[in-house]
């Protein structure tokens, strides 16, 4: 199933993975992130837009998000979206893209972000992509925080050998997402045994909650989850307003996420959960997440497959 993903055109990708992108439009997003707030569920926006090569195609998506900012300033304080960023789509000289490539323009469009987003009381977190950016992303986020950008918070990826270290350069306070990394990278620099990304993301969640941190869990494994809430954070001494736990748009995890809402697990009351909520101006250069996401889950690519061959052989 993981090369049938791979070898999927575009517009095949749209087909499956429509369930992971919130619309077409930030306007559609924002209807996605009001629905979420009916179940108590907050959201982060992102704009889904990689594989960037035209300047025309940056000028775009800069204007995008300034667009979100504006519109997430717009909101009620209480429940305002945070913005994600993504690095590589504001330069056509990405980083992963190999010898030479420099990120050219991504520094200064997420400076001028971020001074927006402080001006309009918005919070910005800017997504981890693959090792390539990993010390580019903490070496500017450093520079925030110097210059005050209190309101920008990281990602770090549990999967990567060098995070135990990088957790001592995240400044005490900072909101930082824990994943366990999503890029297949190299067995030189990361480990690939998930049950250890595992151990190490409650791991790194308790030295982050002790160093003043506000964590911000981001996992669908339910049993991961329950020894965040049931292990770690009573060691920790914390209480609710110092983490959250976030999901992807599209997974489907509504049983849990009431129940975190409502404050039926881990003896810690309510605990807030935010999802994250793409979107796609342009179909075809949300490819790369879509597929990414399908590749967390082949069965919904097969789910939707077997429905798809049902529908033309005119079974029900
Ligand atoms: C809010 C959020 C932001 C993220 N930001 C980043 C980032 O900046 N950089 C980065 O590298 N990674 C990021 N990730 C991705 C993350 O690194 C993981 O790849 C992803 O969350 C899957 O890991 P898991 O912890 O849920 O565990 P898994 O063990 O992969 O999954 C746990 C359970 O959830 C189910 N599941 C997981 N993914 C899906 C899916 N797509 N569809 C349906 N079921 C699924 C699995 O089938 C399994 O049952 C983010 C994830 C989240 C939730």
């Amino acid at each position: 199933m993981s090369l049938f993903v791979r070898m999927l055109p575009g517009p095949l990708v749209k087909v499956f993975a429509r369930p992971y992108v919130a619309g077409a439009s930030l306007e559609e997003a924002l209807a996605v992130v009001d629905k979420g707030l009916e179940k108590k569920l907050f959201s982060t926006l992102d704009l889904l837009w990689e594989d960037i090569h035209r300047q025309e195609e940056v000028d775009v998506v800069v204007e995008v998000y300034h667009r979100m900012i504006a519109a997430c300033a717009e909101r009620p304080q209480e429940t305002r979206p945070t913005v994600s960023l993504k690095p590589s789509s504001y330069t056509t000289r990405p980083l992963n893209r190999g010898e030479g490539m420099d990120a050219a323009g991504s520094r200064e469009a997420i400076l001028a972000f971020s001074e927006e987003a402080r001006q309009k009381g918005v919070g910005l977190t800017i997504d981890m992509e693959d090792h390539h950016w990993t010390e580019w992303t903490l070496r500017l986020l450093e520079e925030l925080w110097a210059g005050g950008g209190y309101h920008v918070g990281a990602v770090l990826q549990t999967r990567l050998e060098r995070t135990r270290d990088d957790l001592a350069r995240i400044p005490p306070e900072a909101r930082v997402r824990l994943v366990i990394g999503i890029y297949n990278e190299s067995p030189q620099i990361a480990t690939t045994d998930k049950a250890e990304m595992k151990r190490r993301m409650l791991d790194y969640a308790g030295i982050l909650l002790k160093k003043g941190c506000f964590v911000e869990f981001a996992t669908h494994d339910e049993p991961v989850i329950r020894r965040f809430l049931e292990e770690i954070v009573p060691e920790t001494g914390v209480d609710a307003s110092r983490f959250e736990v976030q999901m992807l748009y599209g997974v489907p995890r509504g049983k849990i996420q009431q129940q975190l809402v409502r404050g039926e697990l881990g003896g810690v009351g309510p605990v807030r959960v935010r999802l994250y909520v793409p979107f796609a101006t342009d179909w075809s250069l949300a490819t790369a997440y879509c597929k990414r996401r399908l590749l967390e889950n082949p069965q919904m690519a097969s789910a939707v497959l077997k429905n798809l061959g049902h529908a033309l052989l005119g079974k029900k």
